[in-house]
């Protein structure tokens, strides 16, 4: 019979459970993929799926992608993820919860688990009453933990100021137009943050409400969502689903940069060579977008050794970020590879694969 998933997904994952708990409802799928750098750490996802091959491929890309995210962060964490499979009413029960935070429990510490797609910070403290491992609890604004957005925005914004510095020459980003797509948590925190630096900002979200109204509080122009690809900008910023970058879309940017938090934009490996070709330079996704679970690895390890982590030192380890991307960008100008492709190499040369 042959595997419901590929070999490629599949990447030599240490470990993958499928649990179900007849009681609760709960089928979930907890994968492993490396913990050659400590624990695999990643959040757990809430969705419904069509078939339960999607989901099995879910949690297996993710859990990968875990493992260079954080071994690109610096973290001793490894890469897992989890995905809960919900029904089509995508209820989410207390009972699942409860049997979601026993079989993390069960790992012993294997895995850790964090905030991902359909769960929240309460979900988290909920899962806390029965499983120490799980990360981003919140201990107040001066401490790591909490919701990972904030942290997430403020490393794009950080390797934004680094992209445009290392491709514009410029030391602010006064007067550098971006055009940033998805005003939610992520994209909303980086462009309060690149406003406030006086950068000139055009918005588009799916949700035209959402980004007119970012628009009139930090004084930023509103695009409809399908026309912020060729808007002509120095930096294009994604912030909201992933496969954005086709060859079709590449080709219509109109942008020196590419930079933003959203998880797998580039949408075929093979389209990351469309990026080189338009001599635009790309920010790799989990490189840019550590700041989340940056925060939220520091709130955990801290609790394990029973201390909290103050804030500034999530920060400090936030702004380590653009030193990664330099060391990207420079590879990948001296060997002419893409800088997705770069990243890769460095990060599985981190986890010893
Ligand atoms: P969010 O739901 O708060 O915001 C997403 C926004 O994108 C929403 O406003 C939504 O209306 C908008 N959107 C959806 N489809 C769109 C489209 N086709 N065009 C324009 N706008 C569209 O989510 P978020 O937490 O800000 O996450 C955004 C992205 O960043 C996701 O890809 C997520 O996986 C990634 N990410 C988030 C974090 C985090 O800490 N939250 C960490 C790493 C990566």
């Amino acid at each position: 019979m042959a595997a419901f998933w590929t070999e490629a997904d599949w990447d030599d994952h240490e470990r993958v459970e499928l649990v179900h708990d007849r009681q609760s409802g709960l089928t979930a799928i907890l994968a492993l993929h490396s913990t050659h750098c400590g624990p695999g750490a990643g959040g757990v996802r809430f969705w419904h799926y069509a078939d339960p091959a999607g989901a099995m491929k879910d949690a297996l890309r993710l859990s990968r992608g875990m493992s260079y995210k954080n071994a690109m962060a610096g973290l001793p964490m490894g890469g897992g993820k989890a995905v809960v499979l919900l029904d089509e009413s995508r209820t989410k029960t207390p009972a699942m919860l409860a049997a979601f935070a026993d079989a993390v429990e069960t790992l012993g510490g294997a895995y850790v688990t964090a905030q991902d797609v359909g769960a929240s910070e309460a979900d988290m403290i909920a899962l806390s009453e029965r499983t120490r491992h799980v990360s981003g609890l919140p201990h107040g604004d001066d401490l790591a933990g909490g919701d990972p957005g904030p942290s997430t925005s403020f490393g794009v914004y950080l390797g934004i100021k680094a992209a445009v510095e290392h491709r514009l020459g410029k030391g602010s980003v006064a007067g550098v137009h971006v055009a940033l797509q998805g005003c939610g948590s992520v994209g909303g925190g980086a462009a309060r943050l690149l406003a406030r630096d006086g950068a000139k900002l055009t918005l588009a979200d799916i949700d035209p409400a959402r980004a007119q109204a970012l628009a009139k509080e930090i004084g930023a122009t509103a695009v409809p969502s399908d026309s912020i690809i060729t808007t002509p900008c120095d930096v294009f910023s994604p912030n909201a689903l992933g496969a954005i970058l086709t060859a079709d879309s590449i080709a219509k940017l109109d942008c020196a940069v590419v930079a933003g938090g959203a998880n797998n934009q580039i949408a075929r490996p093979e389209d990351g060579l469309a990026l080189v070709e338009r001599d635009i330079l790309y920010a790799p996704d989990y490189v840019i977008n550590a700041g989340g679970i940056i925060n939220v690895s520091l709130e955990y390890l801290a609790r394990m050794e029973g201390r909290t982590c103050p804030r500034g030192e999530v920060n400090q380890r936030i702004g380590q970020i653009p030193d990664r991307l330099r060391e990207i960008w420079q590879e990948s100008e001296t060997t002419g590879l893409g800088a997705d492709v770069v990243a890769d190499r460095m990060a599985q040369r981190l986890i010893g694969r």
